[in-house]
């Protein structure tokens, strides 16, 4: 059941190496086709031209032979040899025949009333005497335009591209033909040939191409693999590996977000354990306490009962507490934002005295009051605010003063509660802002440890902080500073 998801990873892993592979073949071959292709046609159309060339030029060489003009500067390679005077056709044709030499791939023919007449000397590489059907379409031919320039396909020998005329002497009854033909397949030959090379050397290129494209779609994507697999690890046991970071791309890049992540997830769960552990501690003391004093308790003494439900009842209170602390910390603490607006702060100020300097036993005095407004979540201030001051007089003995003030200083709100308590040592100025950490102050003072906390927890979902002054037995100062314009950039309010 477990492994059921690893084979369905697996293909889907295997897809995208393909798929990547499969795109740069895909597009590789395209481009070579694309390429020989264009390369092929240019050059087989240079070699039709050529031939084209050619049989134009033969057609120029049977004219002049036709009309006695040696035609040098046609033909080119023709010497200005001067003609012999012909008498008949079958002498024309003669002339033509052994003026005009076929070159390699190709065969000419001489026919006297559709009777072939004269074959060349040698044997040539064309025979045009082998198809004689085709010789007496291109008969037909001739007969209607003179001359024609034209593509045969020949069972017996394969694509020509030939040149008929028809030639005559002036007084002779005797129509004369003259064919000649090149060999197509034969002359396109080295082409062909380039190309089946050129075809098989880019399906060589292909497969190595693809070889290394494997074996480097493999590298890259390896970084992947292993990201999942040590993600698949993390989240399934132990959240303390983290995956080693390797060079400096896009893969690395993900890698560090991960691996933040990672931490942060750690940090989550490692504090949910932790408060988990705090909170069984602190909730196990009182019910061993009420416990113990039930199994004592003598039902037939009445001060006994009595005794034992007074403690009862303060403990169940105690843990009363602590669940409220717990649930006002985690909201201080928890996802959802302060919700920020726009607060006088001389008359926060003064709200937060009025309730506070109603407690008796202390000598309250507001020291200073921030002018102006600022943006702030007054709900959650005011209880931390409220806090410190709880805290002031937990700490302090009867009739002492308690202080409160607040003030802007470069873009902060302070807002403090001074006192002329016991003071905190300095050992232990950081663990009173951790969950549950308390000093013993040896007077019987309650409490959950977690008022602390609750506040610095609240300074900090306003992107602030707790500050703390104070002086073993002569007294401390908490501040509350947070900025004017939470979540804006700071220190624009001068
Ligand atoms: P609690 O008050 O419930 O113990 P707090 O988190 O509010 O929890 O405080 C943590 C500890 O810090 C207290 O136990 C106390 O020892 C110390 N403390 C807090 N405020 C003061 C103060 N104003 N003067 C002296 N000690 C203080």
């Amino acid at each position: 059941m477990s492994d059921e998801p690893a084979p369905r990873r697996r293909s889907r892993r295997a897809s995208v190496r393909v798929r990547i592979l499969a795109t740069i073949l895909v597009v590789t071959a395209f481009g070579m086709a694309i390429a020989s292709g264009t390369a092929f046609l240019v050059q087989r159309e240079v070699e039709l031209q050529e031939v084209d060339d050619h049989l134009r030029a033969t057609a120029l060489r049977v004219e002049a032979a036709v009309s006695g003009v040696p035609a040098s500067d046609a033909a080119g390679d023709a010497p200005a040899e001067p003609l012999p005077a012909v008498a008949t056709t079958v002498e024309l044709l003669e002339v033509i025949m052994s003026r005009i030499p076929p070159l390699q791939h190709e065969g000419s023919i001489a026919l006297v009333d559709e009777v072939i007449r004269w074959s060349p000397p040698t044997t040539p590489e064309v025979d045009l005497s082998r198809d004689e059907p085709m010789l007496a379409r291109m008969v037909a031919e001739a007969e209607a335009d003179g001359a024609v320039i034209g593509t045969v396909v020949s069972e017996e020998l394969g694509s020509l591209r030939y040149l008929a005329m028809q030639v005559g002497v002036e007084g002779d009854p005797a129509v004369g033909l003259y064919v000649t033909a090149v060999d197509l397949d034969s002359e396109l030959n080295d082409v062909n040939t380039a190309f089946a090379i050129y075809a098989l050397i880019s399906i060589g290129a292909l497969a190595v191409i693809g070889l290394v494209g494997w074996f480097v779609s493999g590298r890259l994507l390896r970084p992947i693999r292993q990201l999942e697999r040590t993600a698949a690890r993390i989240t399934g046991s132990d959240l303390g590996e983290r995956i080693p970071v390797v060079g400096n791309d896009d893969i690395s890049g993900l890698t560090r977000t991960m691996n933040g992540m990672f931490d942060r997830i750690d940090g989550a769960m490692t504090g949910q354990r932790q408060l988990l552990d705090d909170v069984r501690h602190e909730l196990r003391t009182p019910i061993t306490i009420v416990q113990g004093h039930l199994e004592l308790l003598d039902p037939d003494q009445p001060d006994d009962v009595r005794a034992t439900r007074d403690l009862a009842l303060d403990e169940l209170e105690r843990m009363a507490r602590l669940v409220k602390d717990i649930e006002a910390l985690a909201r201080a603490g928890g996802d959802d934002l302060a919700r920020l607006e726009p607060v006088d702060l001389d008359e926060l100020s003064a709200q937060v005295f009025a309730k506070v300097s109603v407690v008796p036993g202390r000598r309250w005095a507001l020291q200073e009051r921030a002018a102006g407004t600022a943006m702030i979540d007054p709900g959650r201030i005011t209880q931390a605010w409220l806090q410190l001051a709880d805290n002031a007089v937990k700490y302090s003995d009867d009739g002492s003063a308690v202080t409160l003030g607040s003030r802007t200083v470069a873009g902060m709100l302070h807002c403090w509660v001074q006192d002329e308590g016991h003071g905190i040592p300095p050992e232990a100025r950081e663990r009173i802002f951790e969950r549950f950490g308390r000093v013993d102050t040896g007077r019987g003072v309650g409490g959950s440890g977690l008022g602390l906390p609750i506040v610095a927890a609240i300074a900090a979902s306003h992107g602030g902080r707790v500050e703390l002054e104070s002086v073993p037995g002569l007294g401390s100062r908490f501040t509350i500073v947070v900025p004017l314009r939470a979540g804006a950039e700071e220190g624009t309010d001068g």
